[in-house]
């Protein structure tokens, strides 16, 4: 069932339109994360779900109960920020339980659910501790036990691990799954940060200069993206700038520089004969021979610019006549300046129309 939904919310700060027609919901239980580049919108979507911010238009909906008008402290709804937001004159206990205090529970049952909080994010015997006593990571934990003690029935986080280290962001984003599945609380999560919210994340909401781009799983997203935006967001992808030159109702057929394609329709991909692409294909499809043995639906000549080692792929980047390629392989061993034939199968491919987003440094 839907727990959240929001339909159709916009926002304008004066001439900036910084929220367009967006329409998501969040079932109950649900672990969704909004992901997008710096400035497109995210926190402007938090603040207007926790009431900090009235929209411009639309609807946001909890339990099917209308929010807009409704006051931050009467939603059900708790946020945790960036900067954590905890008071440093007060107890790590103190800080859990003041939410509790606020409306009015009693001094055994605040002290009984504190207690349980400590315990939920791992920071038995921290009670009495200063926040600042405590590492970044630990006050983390804080910020979230004060974020569910009063078992809300939507926690909104933005960017809450962006300022720690990349390992303690990983530790914790491990951390907020164990604790999202173990109380059953909604989380709606909103990152700069793929890596994180890939991982972690039952759907992903993918915002591009205010307008949503898909909503899916990650999986989806980096199988079947529907954008260039979105193909080079999640993951790595080349892009290669094609035209095509027949669609049929089950192939379309493009041609990059002379040489042609033709490939299955997904349907997703509505583009006609003349119209500029992008031909997109992931790292870990592209291929590298020093023969023309591959049999590729799609090859080039080409020079290899770098290889660096990745575990047990290498890396190459190579200079082609369609720009530079990267290509991460298992293997095979090139050298810098090595020629060689780069290709991949058509199936491997996506194609998009060229406007969507200009042309850019190849990953
Ligand atoms: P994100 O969280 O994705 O980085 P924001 O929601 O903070 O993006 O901002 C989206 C856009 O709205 C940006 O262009 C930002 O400058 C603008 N914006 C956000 N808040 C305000 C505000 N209070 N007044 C004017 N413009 C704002
Ligand atoms: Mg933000």
């Amino acid at each position: 069932m839907s727990l959240l939904t929001v339909e159709n919310l916009t926002k304008k700060f004066d001439d900036v339109t910084a929220v367009q027609d967006v329409s998501f919901d969040v079932s109950d239980g649900e672990f969704v994360s909004i992901i997008g580049p710096s400035g497109s919108g995210k926190s402007t979507i938090l603040r207007m779900i926790a009431g900090f911010e009235t929209p411009t238009d639309g609807s946001i909906r909890l339990n099917t109960s209308e929010l807009i008008g409704v006051p931050p402290f009467e939603r059900d709804i708790n946020m945790v920020f960036q900067n954590l937001a905890l008071f440093p004159h007060l107890t790590v206990a103190e800080n859990i339980g003041y939410g509790l205090k606020q409306t009015g529970v009693k001094k055994a049952k605040r002290a009984e659910r504190t207690k349980k909080m400590l315990q939920m994010v791992h920071l038995d015997g921290y009670g009495s501790r200063s926040p600042n006593e405590l590492s970044g990571g630990e006050q983390q934990r804080v910020a979230l036990a004060r974020a569910l003690v009063n078992e809300p029935e939507l926690v909104l986080f933005d960017e809450p691990l962006s300022s720690l280290d990349r390992k303690l962001r990983q530790h914790m984003q491990a951390e907020l799954q164990r604790i999202q599945s173990e109380t059953g609380t909604t989380f709606l999560y909103v990152t700069h940060d793929q890596e994180v919210a890939l991982s972690v994340s039952d759907r992903l909401v993918v915002l591009n200069d205010g307008e949503i781009e898909q909503i899916g799983s990650a999986e989806s997203l980096y199988e079947t993206p529907e954008s260039a935006f979105v193909a080079d967001f999640i993951g790595d992808v080349n892009q290669v700038p094609a035209v095509v030159i027949e669609t049929t109702e089950t192939e379309i057929t493009v041609e990059v520089q002379s040489e042609r394609v033709s490939f299955a329709h997904n349907g997703s991909s509505p583009v006609s004969s003349g119209d500029k692409v992008r031909v997109c294909v992931r790292p870990h499809k592209v291929t590298v021979s020093n023969a023309d043995t591959e049999n590729h639906h799609l090859e080039t000549k080409g020079t290899v610019r770098e290889r660096s080692y990745q575990g047990s792929d290498v890396v190459y980047v190579i200079e082609t006549p369609w720009g530079r390629l990267t290509a991460n392989v298992r293997g095979q061993k090139f050298a810098v300046d090595d020629d060689v034939i780069v290709g991949w199968n058509a199936d491997d491919m996506h194609i998009f129309p060229a406007k969507e987003t200009p042309p850019q440094e190849v990953v």
